[in-house]
Parts: structure tokens; C-alpha cells; sequence
């Protein structure tokens, strides 16, 4: 049968654990639970099989930016990151004019349509302007929740997530409304306090936008939100795994504290990822990539990463040194609930999509399915 696809011999990693020696069988697309005696079986002994990376928070790749670039460049920059094993993407978009937004969110929400992107994201502009990180102050507003309802609008039921600073004037009031609507209230860009935060979250927030980055610092006396968000058990924190947004003791601190089940790992991605070093812009403002590393022009503060996510995973396997069945969890299936996607992405079982990347025995990406179709590394004979 032409239709099905067999990947043997590789080491198998299941939400139930990992599998020596698995198969994992694709049949329209999907995973299978059988496949005929005659199937065309593709070797991966030697190899890890892990669920394609769902990546909820990245603003684009390939040179291609979500909030500005083109259909085309978005498509680019979606291409780009699925070539590292991001098979589900959302599309997030930085601080801009409101009437800008709305539109863009139009514009993306069609692509949610097609499949291309899992949905929007909007980073901003309801942000405080005390850690604005790379987002143009003079757009900043208070979180207004008939704005924030705008945006919501004009995503056309796309909209998956609003990271916000919930300390601010509306900051609840919008939290409750995007509960409401089944969107993320994600707590980031914010200067509150612990006892605020632990408000937001009461108001149904329940990600913290890369923990630890564009917000206070954790203090004995003063705890801010890093504390409130790793404790509280509603709470999903992202964690940017570059090794230049965390020390990878902050990252264990994160990753054992909160457990293995309330981590996401996202890749924060602007243009460059995947593409160079060079001059970039994020909304309206310049940023420098060096060696990978991307700063604002004026005042050097860090703006996104070049990260994809196929990197995050290998560093965390070798670097930090976590379980791989924890990695795939943050990396795939913690992600994909909180999207709501997770009855079709996110894990390896029968009827999901077949959405999968294959990994060498070092954790280095050598190949990438995604909807039964390989879109790079090996082909099945
Ligand atoms: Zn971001």
C-alpha cells in the first residue's frame, strides 16, 4: 500500500514513556495503529521518533517577519521553522498601532484557516513601559478590555493568546475577558508585584510569557511574578532555551520547580532565526543580530532570539541534561493543550496527525514529517 508509511527501529518516545525498538506507522496522514505485511518500512534504528514541536510564541524565521512580512514571507518563515521541527506554529506579533494590528490579525487569521499557522498571538501593545524589552514605547497602552475584544474581532476566532501586564489599569478586567473567550492570558512585558500576579492568575491568566525575561527580578523581600508564577499549579511558564535569555541554572530552577507538565518550550523567534546575522527590523524598530544574538540598535536590549526550537530540544538533552520524556513534553505536548490542539497534535498516537521529527543519537534533527509528508531528511523506500 503506496499510502503507508512504516518508521522502524528508532527509539519511540509515547506519552506513556519511551519505546525501544518502535514503529510508528502513517497512514493518511495520521498515525495508525496497523499497517499490511508489504508497507515500505524506512530503518531509523539508531534514532529517536518525537512528536513534531509546537512553538506558541514566535515572530517569524527565514528572514520573514509575522507582523510585517508578506503572505508569502510568513509562509517563508513557517517553512523555515518546520524545517527544525516546528510542525505548529502560532504566529505572534509585537507592539504596533492598534488600527495595524486588527488589520494584520485579519490577514493571519486567513493562514490559520489553511492550516499554515495555528493562530495568532498578539505580544503587545498592552504591555508595561517599565520592561517594553523590544517594543516601541510610544505605541504602549493600558490593557482597555474593548481594545483587547478588537483584536479578538479581528482575528476571527484565531487569536490564541494576548500576553499582557496584568498590574495595569484593565489588566484584570482583560484577563477575565480573554478567559471568557478562550484565549491565553499570558502575564509578560510587566512590572508587578507578587501579590498582583497572584490576582491575574485568580483572573484566569494562566502562561507566563518567557518566564524570568521583561519582568522583575526574583526577590527575597520583593518575589514579583517569577515566584507566583512557578508556584501556582494553573500556571504553564515558557522558557526561551538559547542560552542567552537563561542561565541554564535558572532554566533547572524553572524546570524543576514548575515540573515537567507546566513548562513550554518557545523559541521568542524573530527574522533571523534559521537565516543570519545582520540588520533586522522588529515592528518598527532596528535590530542587530551578532553571532546570533539579537539586540536592539539603540540601547542593546535583546530582542527575540534566532532560536529554533530543534536547538532547545538538543541543548536540553545535552546541556541541561532533562529526561527526554520531559523535553517532549515541553517542547510538543504541554503547548498543544494549552492551544487546544492537543486531540490532534502534540503526541504520538493512533488518529493524531502524523506530525514527527526524527533526531540522531546526539539529539541533531535529521529529519521532519509533517501530515504524513516529509518535508526534509529521510524518504521511505
Ligand atoms: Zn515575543
Amino acid at each position: 500500500m503506496a499510502d503507508h508509511k512504516v518508521l522502524a527501529g528508532a527509539r519511540v518516545v509515547l506519552p506513556t514513556g519511551i519505546v525501544d525498538n518502535g514503529r510508528v506507522i502513517v497512514e493518511g496522514g495520521r498515525i495508525a495503529g496497523h499497517a499490511p505485511a508489504d508497507a515500505p518500512v524506512t530503518d531509523l534504528s539508531g534514532h529517536w521518533v518525537v512528536p513534531g514541536f509546537v512553538d506558541m510564541h514566535n515572530h517569524g524565521g527565514g528572514g520573514a517577519s509575522f507582523t510585517s512580512g508578506t503572505v508569502e514571507e510568513v509562509l517563508k518563515g513557517v517553512h523555515t521553522h518546520r524545517l527544525h521541527g516546528t510542525t505548529t506554529v502560532v504566529a505572534s506579533t509585537v507592539t504596533g498601532e492598534m488600527d495595524f494590528l486588527a488589520h494584520r490579525a485579519g490577514e493571519l487569521s486567513e493562514l490559520a484557516e489553511q492550516g499554515d499557522i495555528a493562530g495568532v498571538h498578539f505580544e503587545g501593545p498592552f504591555i508595561s513601559p517599565c520592561r517594553k524589552g523590544a517594543h516601541s514605547e510610544d505605541l504602549l497602552r493600558d490593557p482597555d478590555p474593548a481594545e483587547v475584544r478588537k483584536l479578538l474581532d479581528a482575528a476571527r476566532g484565531h487569536a490564541r493568546m494576548v500576553t499582557l501586564a496584568t498590574e495595569l489599569p484593565g489588566g484584570l478586567d482583560s484577563v477575565r475577558l480573554l478567559a471568557e473567550h478562550g484565549v491565553i492570558a499570558a502575564i509578560g512585558h510587566t512590572d508587578a508585584t507578587y501579590e498582583q500576579t497572584v490576582a491575574a492568575i485568580d483572573a484566569g491568566a494562566t502562561v507566563a510569557t518567557h518566564l524570568f525575561n521583561a519582568m522583575p527580578a526574583l526577590g527575597h523581600r520583593a518575589p514579583g511574578p517569577i515566584a507566583a508564577l512557578l508556584e501556582d499549579e494553573r500556571v504553564t511558564v515558557e522558557l526561551i532555551n538559547d542560552g542567552t535569555h537563561l542561565h541554564p541554572a535558572a532554566l533547572e530552577l524553572a524546570f524543576r520547580h514548575a515540573g515537567p507538565d507546566r513548562v513550554a518550550f518557545i523559541t521568542d523567534a524573530m527574522d533571523a532565526a534559521g537565516f543570519g546575522d545582520g540588520v533586522y527590523h522588529l515592528g518598527p524598530l532596528e535590530v542587530e543580530v551578532r553571532e546570533g544574538v539579537a539586540r536592539l540598535a539603540k540601547g542593546g536590549s535583546i530582542a527575540g532570539s534566532t532560536l529554533t526550537l530543534d536547538t532547545a530540544f538538543k541543548r536540553a538533552a545535552t546541556i541541561d541534561r532533562l529526561p527526554v520524556e520531559s523535553i517532549v513534553r515541553a517542547v510538543s505536548a504541554n503547548p498543544a493543550k494549552l492551544l487546544g490542539v492537543y486531540d490532534e497534535v502534540g503526541s504520538l498516537e493512533p488518529g493524531k496527525r502524523a506530525d514527527l521529527v526524527v533526531l540522531d543519537a546526539g539529539f541533531t534533527l535529521v529529519g521532519v514529517m509533517r501530515r504524513g509528508e516529509w518535508v526534509s531528511g529521510p524518504r521511505s523506500g
